[in-house]
């Protein structure tokens, strides 16, 4: 969809922003650039729309060099946010959101039902539209800079630290809606920031660039985590690297015990038989209610009577990932973490140690991919293709 063949980007004072990038971009997916400041992920992104002119190499967008599009016409299929949203302080956010519709030459009627559908699409109330920007929080902006990118529905948007602005509870926000947003709009999104969590939440396929323009490693979230390709990406990926991929393990994977778990009806003679220093006290429905330690159990009565220390957090088995069941498992007074099912019910228990079991799993499988895909890349190594040079 987006090819970069060997480009490159110098300055007239000597700085080279982009050295010799070669990556091809999938249509339909969010691709991030990362790394640390300086390193180029801008100038890359402004090179997609020809905000900056590559010194050396080809950039072509579905297979046409871009060089041979006008950049206004180039323009109009991709959507473009910036940090701090960019609108016109002096438009209402209405009238924000419908700039590319009416730049097109849209009636003000037409564009301005478009802007209302848009505004609606990014998660704000229609009360909003009358609004100035600087009546609106930072993370309301930043909802209104990707609805104005999106005016004119065009297949591309490239988004240069748009969430880095506002503080980590909005972000997270933001991050999640932008999400929602992807599922259903499907754009091919080009990405910029310089925060590896960011990234590995975001992308469908991470860029790491390193100091000097150089693109360090092009792989998935997943493959970067598990596999870096040298110690620049290791150390940026970060130490706790093995925590991170847990997020990609599903909690459905994670083997379970059945665990000291009775109900609340037992008597307590019942949990002084089990054998562990904690029980976790069930309702009717095997709902957890909390964990009740042996040695502070009453001498008589049944679990209800019992002094119960909370869960913690439960982990579901149903949409959390094995990194929500390791936590659950640290934060847990037992140490054991409680999975639960789609209805809330304890299906069993698992402990850190139990869990890094997965992750053994998970890398084994992780191996088994990256040998394959290295068979299957030196079987096609003879293939035509690699155009002159
Ligand atoms: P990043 O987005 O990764 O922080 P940039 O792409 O903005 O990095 O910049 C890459 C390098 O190019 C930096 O060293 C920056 O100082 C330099 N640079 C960017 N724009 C210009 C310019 N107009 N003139 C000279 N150097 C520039």
């Amino acid at each position: 969809m987006i090819r970069f063949d060997a480009v490159s980007k110098n300055y007239p004072n000597g700085t080279t922003a982009v050295d010799e990038l070669s990556l091809e971009l999938a249509e339909g997916g969010i691709t991030v650039l990362v790394g640390p400041s300086g390193c180029g992920k801008t100038t890359t992104l402004r090179m997609i729309n020809r905000m900056v002119e590559p010194t050396a190499g080809t950039v072509s967008l579905r297979g046409r060099d871009i060089r041979e599009v006008h950049a206004p016409e180039l323009r109009r299929g991709i959507g473009y946010v910036i940090q701090h949203a960019g609108l016109f302080p002096h438009r209402t956010i209405l009238d924000n959101i419908a700039t590319v519709p009416l730049l097109l030459g849209w009636s003000r009627k037409k564009a301005r039902a478009r802007a209302a559908e848009l505004l609606e699409l990014v998660g704000l109330p229609s009360e909003m539209a009358k609004r100035y920007p600087n009546q609106l929080s930072g993370g309301q902006q930043q909802r209104v800079g990707v609805a104005r990118a999106l005016g004119a529905d065009p297949p591309v948007l490239l988004m240069d630290e748009p969430f880095s602005a506002v503080d980590p509870i909005v972000r997270a926000e933001l991050q999640a809606e932008f999400i929602r947003l992807q599922k259903e709009l499907h754009k091919t999104i080009v990405f910029v920031t310089h925060d590896i969590d960011e990234a590995i939440k975001l992308g469908d396929n991470i860029a790491v660039f390193r100091t000097g323009g150089k693109l360090a490693q092009f792989d998935t979230p997943e493959r970067l985590l598990a596999h870096p390709a040298d110690d620049f990406v290791a150390g940026f990926v970060g130490q706790d690297r093995g925590i991170r991929r847990l997020s990609f393990v599903k909690a459905a994977e994670v083997p379970l015990r059945d665990g000291p778990v009775l109900p609340e009806t037992s008597p307590v003679a019942r949990a002084r038989t089990v054998d562990e220093p904690w029980v976790l006290v069930v309702d009717e429905a095997r709902r957890p209610l909390g964990w009740a330690a042996v040695a502070g159990l009453p001498d008589t009565g049944t679990l209800a009577d019992a002094p119960l220390t909370p869960l913690g957090h439960t982990f579901s088995l149903e949409g959390d990932s094995a990194r929500a069941a390791l936590d659950a498992a640290l934060l847990s007074p037992s140490r054991l973490a409680v999975g639960v099912d789609a209805q809330g019910a304890v299906v069993g228990v698992a402990d850190a140690y139990e869990l890094s079991a997965v992750m053994a799993a998970a890398e084994a499988v992780a191996a088994e991919a990256v040998a394959a895909e290295a068979a299957a890349g030196d079987a096609g190594a003879d293939a035509p293709g690699g155009g002159e040079r």
